[in-house]
Formats: structure tokens, sequence, C-alpha cells
């Protein structure tokens, strides 16, 4: 490495985790085998965005070694300052990503590089592909120009075609162990983690739901509120589930969370039940909550409940009417 010169960027240093896949992605570069496309696939929140971006910095750049990119050259500033023409990015955000966002990239990919020697398409969340969008770009990686890497992150794989999967290296990432959830904890908060052993358990080895919830407010108000919910419906008094309700209805765009929440507080109750071992509580700070009213619960209605949020998840993933699922199921967790 003695020729580098100052300014140049390891890459992958940075990001904490996944070693595996840094030894792949570096190798293919080393050994001059990369792939004409990638996906990358694991849960919302792992980092398949930020290892795909940090790989095609390190595939535009001149000077590349396989884990260094120089920082210097022309690829290299343009990519830093997001005006590589050489690089594309198409992000699905909330919604999906259409035919015609494709079709642009199957007559741009003909246009030889600029700057570079490769060309990078990235594409964020391509399991939003619409079927002709995905047909359509099957086309591209039928032929691709020998210059082309395209590079696909997905959270749902199965929802990529057969013919698309056939065609592309698949990169899996595998969720964090607690050690490296709290290093990255560590480089990215700016503020010690209050209850870390929960932010731990809670977020299920995946970085982005970690960094959420540590240090937010807002989550920790969500919980509290949640929890509520669940103790007061085991009191059976019938305003508590209209008020509960109102709770639902205003905190609509965290409905995801609510549910995980109040599913893992009825977990932590199913398993204290079954086995009085307070070391498998994800909600352990809540261990004297779990402990006072452990008594107001069965195990066969523990199980019942965490099912129905579950099912209720699921509706409303198929959209359906909230307002209404949300009381049958609050009725539900509220029957004897
Ligand atoms: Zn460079």
């Amino acid at each position: 490495m003695g020729h580098w010169t100052k300014g140049c960027i390891a890459i992958f240093n940075g990001l904490i985790g996944q070693g595996e896949i840094k030894g792949i992605l570096e190798n293919s570069i080393k050994g001059n085998k990369v792939s004409h496309a990638y996906v990358f696939t694991g849960p919302r929140g792992i980092g398949k965005k930020s290892f795909a971006k940090i790989f095609s910095g390190m595939l535009l750049c001149e000077k590349q070694s396989g884990d260094m990119r120089c920082g210097q050259c022309f690829a290299c500033k343009t990519f830093d300052n997001n005006t590589n023409p050489d690089f594309h990015i198409i992000d699905a955000g909330e919604g999906s990503i259409g035919v015609d966002e494709i079709r642009k990239i199957q007559s741009e990919v003909i246009i030889k590089p600029l700057y570079s020697s490769r060309k990078v398409y990235l594409i964020i969340e391509a399991d939003k592909m619409t079927v002709q969008a995905q047909n359509c770009l099957l086309k591209t990686l039928e032929e691709p120009p020998s210059y082309a890497v395209i590079i696909l992150t997905a959270s749902n794989y199965e929802a990529l075609m057969e013919t698309i999967r056939s065609r592309v290296s698949r990169i899996p990432f595998k969720k964090y162990n607690n050690e490296e959830l709290r290093a990255i904890l560590d480089l990215w908060m700016d503020k010690p983690v209050n209850n870390m052993d929960f932010v731990l358990s809670f977020s299920d080895g995946i970085a982005g739901n970690a960094l959420d919830i540590a240090g937010s407010e807002e989550f920790v108000r969500i919980r509290e509120e949640s929890i509520n919910v669940i103790l007061k419906l085991s009191t059976k008094k019938a305003d508590d589930i209209f008020n509960a309700a109102k709770f639902f209805e205003e905190n609509k765009s965290d409905i995801d969370t609510i549910l995980d929440i109040m599913q893992t507080f009825y977990r932590d109750l199913l398993i204290y039940k079954k086995t009085k071992n307070e070391k498998m509580l994800i909600n352990s700070d809540k261990k004297g909550i779990i402990l006072n009213n452990i008594a107001k619960f069965t195990v066969g209605k523990l199980g019942d409940n965490i099912e129905l949020i579950e099912n209720t998840k699921r509706i409303l993933q198929q959209n359906a009417n909230f307002q209404l699922s949300i009381e049958v199921m609050l009725m539900k967790l509220q029957e004897e």
C-alpha cells in the first residue's frame, strides 16, 4: 500500500460488521471478477444501501485497489459530490419503481462511461419494481454492456422474478451481533444510550432499528403508551378501548412500531409465565411492571394475543380499514 498518498479512502473501514461481504466485494475487484449485476438482500435497516453506495464509489474510482479508493481522481471527486455522470441511483422511496424509470436506464446504459471504466446503476428497493419494470430490466441483464454494473437492493428477495434472480449475484446481509450493534451505536450516537439491553434485544440484530430507537424521545413516549394500553386492557373497562383506539388513531404512522412493542410485551409476559427467567425478557427495563401484572394473564390468552397482533399486522399490510381492524383487535385483546 506504499504508493497510496494521503487522502485515499479505505472503503469499508467506516462500516462495522458484515466481514464476509466486505471480503467478497473487495476480492471481486482485486481479482477482476466484478459481476454485471448484484442483489444485496436482507431486512430493511441492515445496511444494504450504505454498503452498495460505498461499493459503487470503489467501482468507479480510476485508481482503486480493491479495498481503497483514491478520493482524488475526477470520478471520486464527482462521486463524493453526487455529480458523477457514470453513477445513477433509482430509489423507490415510499412508492414503486415503474417501467419508465427502467426504460431510462435501458437507453442510457448503452452510452459509454464518461470518466470511469465503469458505469454503475444502483436500484434501491428493487423488490418494489413492477412486473413490467422487472421485465424491462431483464433485457439489460441479459446483454449488459461490458462496463455496466447493476446493483439492486431488496428486503423482499422473493418479490424479484426468478429470471432476474438467476442473473444477479446475491449478497446476503446478516444480522449484527450485540457487540457489533454496540459499536454501531457508539459510532453514530452523540450521547450514551439508556436502556442499552432493551435497545439491543428489541432491534433484533438490525442496525437501522437500533439507531432509530436509541435516544429517540418519540420512541420512548410511544413505548410507554403502548405498554399502558396493554395494562389498561387487562382491567376490562369499556372506556379503555375507546381511549386506546384514540391513541392508535393519533399515532397511525407509527403503527408498525406500536404493534411490535405490544407483541414483545405480551411475549415477555408469556416467557416469564412459562420460565420465570428474567434474563429472557426483551423489555428487561420493565421487569417490575411485568412481574406486577403477570397474574392478570393466562398462558393461553397471551399466546392468542400475540397471534392476534400478528394477524392485525398482516391485514393492515393488505390495506384493511385501519379503524375497524384496530377496534376489533382491541376488543379481542380485552376479552377473557
Ligand atoms: Zn479515485
